[in-house]
């Protein structure tokens, strides 16, 4: 028998509509209840974590402590900053600015669950990228639909008994399966769905969610370079943090250091650093103590790579197809039409690209790899990093260090152009998964102020709209900003509002309310 049991096609569609009639009866709606249920998840996590991160050590042979740092701990801070933060997130909100004919109008924008939302997880942070976007849900008031990956079946099992066993079934259910019972969920009517994997299936989500006007977002990968540039005061630092998170999970991250570019200069210094640093850090990896690579055809994709490469090997070791084993591997003298550098890695690998303008390497990444998840500047060069910055759009950025952002629920996580689009952790969860309803409540009264919309709409009427709707402009034709606060140009203002009265007011009066009490 397999290890995941995937749940039968026919009981897919019930489940679901099990969940929409849930949603529907409104119990997940009061603050109170989605915080009761998230301190029981919490519970469920924190609970069972050692059974989870063995769990993680079966499917991809990784070290129980590393799950425990690069996923239960980021998991429960976002988990309890979500919950600290929540009766306010979830207060209805002021809007800023409230022009005079809306002054009294109750104006408020208020946030409201979607639905019933699916939330579709991968394996390489098997237990995050499937419970933060469901934590994100669950906050918002809605019911979820998770269904994890089947390249890590004992994590989808064991996740998917302890989130029956204790979160209510009314509020959250596990499908499991592959390809087929996706596509039967996918069948189904969302109010959302949450996508991590590749762009490949992105692309196919993103239709089938098109086809039923569902919104969706969509968390990709892609190649995210890191910059080495000889403004750097500590490469051997440098060195040190991106073979970390480079060769992390076996390079199965989407943020990783896909490949690095380093300026010439200091390209034999910095490489040397580099090597230092893989060997001391995983120069005993082996099939027994390393993350191994999901999958038989990732193993064989991966080979291929290295077999085609035109790069040498600045250092490797012995890789095990049969365990699924890929040694951290150095490459360099690599080109950027290189079979390492088409796609994404998600690999041990490590092409290394020398430069020699930081312009020129600007503008390689932008016509090969634009967009990427993550960009990273090691420099000390406020000039260097603010252009790198500045030029190249991606998902998040960072100076001097790597993929440490996503650790921090404060900051939201999410692509750009081909890394994806949406955001969640913390506060983005919450609003990845709500809507924000405009609310107007009129009070009679107001009608004094709003009748001039009514036809027939005289010179009179339409002036007043424009003043009660629309606030002075304080800049010039050139674009130039004109202050406010000068004497002259609030007599200019005022002057021309009391033409603009005045010319209404006298060119056509009719019966109107407004007029008769004027
Ligand atoms: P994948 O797209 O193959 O699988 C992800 C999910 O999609 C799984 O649950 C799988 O069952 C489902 N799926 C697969 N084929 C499908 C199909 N034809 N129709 C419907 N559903 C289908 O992704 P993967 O290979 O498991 O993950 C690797 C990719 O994910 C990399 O590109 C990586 O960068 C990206 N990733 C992105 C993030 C992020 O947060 N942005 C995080 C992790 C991984």
């Amino acid at each position: 028998m397999s290890v995941l049991e995937y749940t039968p096609l026919d009981e897919i569609p019930i489940r679901v509509q099990k969940l929409r009639e849930s949603f529907h009866s409104r119990k997940f709606d009061p603050v109170e209840v989605r915080l009761r249920n998230l301190r029981k998840l919490y519970y469920a996590i924190e609970d069972n974590q050692d059974v989870l991160c063995q769990a993680v050590e079966k499917d991809l042979n990784k070290p129980v402590n590393e799950t425990r740092v690069l996923e239960i701990n980021i998991i429960l801070g976002d988990l309890l900053f979500i919950m600290e933060n929540l009766k306010s997130w979830a207060k209805d909100r002021r809007p800023e600015a409230v022009p005079l004919m809306y002054k009294f109008s109750g104006s408020r924008v208020e946030s409201i669950p979607l639905g019933t939302v699916l939330v579709i997880g991968t394996f390489n942070y098997p237990l995050s990228l499937a419970l933060q976007p469901v934590i994100g849900a669950i906050a918002a008031g809605n019911t979820v639909v998770l269904k994890q990956s089947e390249q890590s079946p004992h994590v989808s099992a064991v996740l998917s008994e302890i989130l029956a066993d204790q979160m209510d079934n009314e509020l959250v259910q596990c499908i499991n399966g592959g390809v087929e019972e996706t596509g039967v969920l996918l069948d189904q009517k969302f109010d959302k769905v949450f996508y991590t994997g590749s762009g490949t299936v992105g692309k196919i989500i993103a239709k089938k969610c098109a086809e039923s006007l569902t919104p969706c977002i969509l968390e990709l990968g892609g190649k995210s370079p890191a910059f080495v540039t000889a403004q750097s005061k500590n490469l051997d630092l440098a060195a040190k943090r991106i073979v970390n998170a480079k060769f992390v999970n076996a390079g199965q991250t989407c943020v990783t250091v896909d490949y690095c570019l380093v300026e010439e200069s200091i390209y034999n210094e910095f490489t040397e650093y580099l090597v230092k640093w893989t060997k001391k850090l995983y120069g005993d990896a082996n099939a027994d103590n390393y993350t191994k690579i999901v999958n038989g055809r990732n193993v064989k994709r991966i080979l291929s790579l290295l077999d085609s490469t035109k790069a040498t090997v600045l250092y490797s070791g012995e890789h095990n197809a049969d365990e699924r084993f890929i040694h951290p591997t150095l490459l360099e003298n690599v080109e950027w039409h290189d079979s390492t550098m088409t796609d994404e890695l998600f690999a041990p690998i490590l092409p290394l690209l020398k430069y020699k303008s930081l312009e020129s390497a600007i503008e390689s990444v932008i016509k090969n790899h634009d967009t990427p998840l993550a960009l990273y500047a090691f420099t000390d060069s406020k000039n260097e990093s603010k252009l790198i910055q500045q030029r190249i759009r991606s998902g998040g950025f960072m100076q001097n260090d790597a993929v440490m952002h996503v650790g921090m629920p404060q900051l939201p996580f999410g692509g750009i152009g081909t890394s994806g689009y949406g955001q969640y952790h913390g506060h983005d969860s919450f609003r990845a998964f709500s809507h924000e309803r405009a609310i107007i409540k009129q009070p009679w009264w107001t009608e004094i102020l709003l009748d001039a919309r009514y036809r027939p709409i005289s010179n009179f009427d339409a002036t007043l709209a424009r003043f009660a709707t629309v606030p002075f402009k304080t800049f010039a034709r050139t674009g130039k900003i004109v202050s406010f606060k000068s004497a002259a140009f609030k007599a200019v203002i005022g002057i021309v509002a009391m033409y603009g009265l005045y010319v209404g007011f006298t060119s056509d009066r009719d019966a109107k309310l407004i007029n008769i009490s004027f």
